[in-house]
């Protein structure tokens, strides 16, 4: 897949949105269309406006604000909820659930000591507003208290269930911790907006927005970032990486630009590679929240499929496919390259499930399930697909990948006649012989690929390396001769 033209078709020029200079870019509304140059520059934007004072960037940032990639779906959370604060409302009369033949109900005092807390009238449940809004684009989160609503108020008060239990969770300490930094960014705004002038604001804005072209060009080109040398002042040098030396060409081009560098401070200058991670993180993020947006309520196919790294991680990558709203057509989005733990069946659902409420998608959308034919997917005992349908109790048709039976038929159909088996025994036989420390010493030529029966395309890779480096397969065949000779 051309990763230019897909980035380009799903981010369309045309939908750019200026950002208000006194708007924080990442509460923008979730409806609105987003330009991954300027939201992105925008996070970049707010990081550098607190930088000039603080000079100390906090990845967190970055990650955290109030769920620009949740928006509202009709699975969300209830609509009478807190928007800018919990909704702690009181009634004098709360509704009663029946537990045991006792009635209980919602208790306003639980409020107090909890300022998380919130209730949502319409379904007579509660929240938590912080695990809710703040909620990090990687983490997972308790969709009770998030988008389902906690109801067992038998419960709901003892030590070590309910409350309790939730707000002693990592995942809410750290959406609490980000609400809170927040609160403080909020109060200091005003502070900072002093310290900073207009003008030294839009400075920075210039020169983040022209370190994230210089990123996302190099990311949709799937280029490498980086040299051996990393540093600012050695931008001009060889061996500075493609990132340094295309800011460094930028700054022949565009002399703005070079009278905005004067006036970044030298501690300061956005260059180093955690914040090229970071800055992709955030432009990622923006993609995700795009196909999600284009998703919308609709249901969905998950197509997964997994390798193995040379490191031995499992990788896997999950698409989507659904009907897109906008255009009407079968729509298929890569959502995300997965890391699993390991290569077992219910570890990789587990993952599937997890990446899926990361990215905002409802896993009670998935309409049907398309996998390789391996058994660790396919299995109907222990298989992915038999896993994920155990995992959300109801049926999802699994269904054998179209391309996956192509493959076995070619494999199948190709073997079948004896000449074509002869010869890939032949590319086999030469693969294993040129590999053997003492004949791979007298080849000259490229190293030939293994062949592996599930990938043809590794078969095609192998015929070109033979092809390619014929005379110096040929040579060292002749010069090692017969093993009699020798
Ligand atoms: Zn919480």
């Amino acid at each position: 897949m051309d990763i230019r033209k897909w980035f380009k078709n799903t981010v369309s020029p045309s939908s750019f949105t200026p950002i208000n200079d006194s708007a924080d870019p990442i509460q923008q509304d979730n409806d609105s269309p987003v330009n991954i140059c300027d939201s992105v520059a925008g996070v970049a934007a707010n990081i550098a406006a607190s930088q000039t004072r603080t000079c100390n960037v906090s990845s967190s940032s970055t990650t955290f604000g109030p769920d620009p990639r949740h928006p509202p779906t009709p699975q969300g959370p209830p609509e009478d909820l807190g928007d800018e604060k919990p909704n702690q409302v009181k009634l004098d009369k709360y509704p009663s659930r029946l537990y045991n033949g006792k009635k209980r109900s919602f208790v306003s005092t639980w409020y107090h000591g909890r300022d998380w807390l919130e209730y949502s009238v319409n379904t007579d449940s509660a929240f938590c507003f912080p695990c809710r809004k703040f909620r990090s684009a990687t983490a997972y989160v308790d969709s009770v208290f998030t988008t389902k609503g906690y109801c067992n108020w038998k419960h709901a008060n003892e030590s070590n269930k309910g409350f309790h239990k939730h707000a002693t969770s990592k995942e809410h300490l750290t959406c609490f911790a980000a609400w809170r930094e927040r609160g403080k960014r909020t109060e200091t705004d005003t502070e900072i907006s002093k310290l900073i002038n207009t003008e030294q604001l839009s400075r920075n804005r210039y020169y983040v927005s022209a370190l994230i072209d210089i990123l996302e060009f190099l990311a949709t080109n799937q280029l490498p970032l980086r040299g051996k040398l990393d540093a600012f002042d050695s931008m001009s040098e060889g061996g500075s990486g493609l990132f340094l030396s295309l800011f460094e060409y930028t700054l022949r081009k565009d002399q703005q630009l070079v009278k905005v560098v004067k006036t970044i401070p030298r501690n300061a200058t956005y260059t180093s590679h955690e914040i090229q991670n970071e800055l992709l993180e955030a432009m990622s993020s923006v993609v995700t929240d795009a196909i999600v947006r284009d998703i919308g309520s609709q249901w969905f196919t998950i197509k997964v499929d997994g390798t193995r790294d040379i490191t031995g991680c499992e990788n896997i990558s999950i698409v989507i496919r659904f009907i897109s709203e906008d255009s009407c057509k079968v729509t298929e989005r890569l959502l995300t390259m997965a890391t699993a733990e390991a290569g077992d069946a219910g570890i990789l659902t587990d993952t599937i499930l997890q990446e899926l409420q990361k990215a905002g998608l409802s896993s009670a959308k998935i309409l049907s399930q398309c996998y390789d034919g391996a058994s660790l997917m396919s299995g109907k005992h222990g298989g992915v697909q038999k896993l994920l349908q155990d995992r959300l109790g109801r049926e999802i048709p699994y269904i054998h990948c179209f391309n996956h039976q192509l493959h076995l038929v070619v494999v199948h159909a190709l073997s079948a006649e004896e000449a074509i088996g002869d010869f890939f025994n032949v590319c086999g036989m030469l693969y294993n012989f040129l590999r053997n420390p003492t004949v791979s010493t007298h080849y000259k030529g490229d190293t030939l690929k293994r062949l592996l029966d599930q990938r043809w395309t590794g078969h095609l890779a192998t015929v070109s390396v033979i092809l390619k480096n014929l005379e110096d397969i040929i040579a060292v065949l002749s010069a090692l001769g017969p093993l009699d000779q020798k």
